[in-house]
């Protein structure tokens, strides 16, 4: 992801990408802040403008100087050439991401690795980038290991510590990069990131509100409020085929009422979250009619559950469905009273 697709940390951004443009990256950085805020992703979209191979012309140096306007980044990654999409992927040779394994710890060996590698020219990109992630997780051993190639640092590498526990690393390896601090995201910025992924605003504004300026975080719980929202639709939905008894059918209604998370979700909101899901399950039984695979299904995870439903779903009753959360959905943002709409639809499945 390029510079300028990331949401958030304008200032800190910037600074990367002058120093980038301009030759003056210090050899090591510290980048320290919350979990979740996008510091490994600054750190690949470092990588990335240093190594792309598509950067306009007019990003060398001319544009570092006075012709640069404020709010431009003078350097920036395509982030379609081979090399930022192999960046991206975690698979280009010169750019390394060292991670704790299956331990939880990062070990000397993985360091002797990088520091080997690192004493060579960069074998396709014009700068080596090392990304250590959760760097507090790097032993004491590996971080003495890895003192003195920080110490002297071999000339075409860039090292990057990537921690939201700074205060944990030894104070000799602190005192070599210098540190930048990555602030909390604003919860305006992580709100319109979940409205991209298909949020209402108002279901968006409520996740943001709680995830302490984290954007993982966000993502995390709305994820969860998602799946909780298709396991109501689903469970409604089966109901509804297992019987046709209308006193039966209203209790699904409740269900589909009844307010789950700890957003603030108005109970309209609720509703309309549960019949998205719904919509979403009911699209899924038609394509799985057509024997498409999984990569054109929206919840392939739910397979079995997709293919119990469509032994009542498909077909003619299935597209009825649909066209009734449909209008179902309609009838919501048009004011309808909810409790009405929830009845009249579990009538109709
Ligand atoms: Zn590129």
């Amino acid at each position: 992801m390029p510079f300028r697709d990331i949401v958030g940390h304008v200032r800190l951004i910037k600074l990367l990408s002058r120093a980038a443009a301009g030759g003056t990256l210090p050899p090591s950085l510290l980048f320290a802040g919350p979990s979740g805020i996008g510091k490994r992703l600054t750190a690949v979209a470092l990588a990335q403008a240093l190594n792309c191979t598509k950067r306009p012309a007019d990003q060398s140096s001319l544009a570092v100087g006075l012709l640069a306007d404020e709010g431009s980044l003078p350097a920036d990654a395509c982030g379609q050439c081979a090399a930022c999409k192999r960046i991206a992927r975690g698979v280009h040779p010169d750019v390394l991401i060292v991670e704790p394994g299956d331990s939880g710890a990062i070990k000397i060996d993985q360091i002797r690795d990088v520091v080997d590698r690192a004493g060579y020219r960069p074998f396709e990109g014009r700068r080596r980038v090392v990304i250590f992630d959760e760097a507090d997780a790097l032993v004491p051993a590996a971080q003495h290991a890895l003192l003195k190639t920080l110490e002297e640092p071999p000339s075409s590498s860039v090292f990057i510590l990537v921690t939201a526990r700074p205060d944990v690393l030894l104070a000799t390896v602190r005192s070599r990069c210098p540190q930048l601090r990555f602030r909390p995201l604003a919860a305006a910025d992580i709100a319109s990131v979940l409205v991209a992924r298909g949020h209402s605003e108002s279901e968006a504004r409520a996740v943001a509100a709680t995830a302490d300026g984290s954007l993982g975080q966000a993502l995390e719980a709305s994820a969860g409020e998602l799946v909780e929202a298709r396991d109501v639709a689903r469970r409604v939905l089966t109901h509804a085929s297992a019987g046709q008894d209308p006193a039966r059918r209203l209790e699904g209604a409740k269900e589909l009422l009844v307010k789950s998370g700890a957003g603030g979700d108005s109970e309209r909101e609720q509703l309309s979250s549960h019949l998205r899901a719904m919509a979403s399950l009911l699209r899924d039984v038609e394509v799985l009619a057509t024997g498409a695979d999984d990569r054109t299904l929206a919840n392939p995870d739910v397979r079995p559950a997709l293919e119990k439903l469509a032994e009542s779903y498909r077909g003619e009753r299935g597209v009825r469905a649909f066209g009734a959360v449909d209008r179902a959905l309609v009838a919501l943002e048009r004011n309808a009273g909810v409790k009405l709409v929830a009845d009249w639809l579990v009538l109709q499945l």
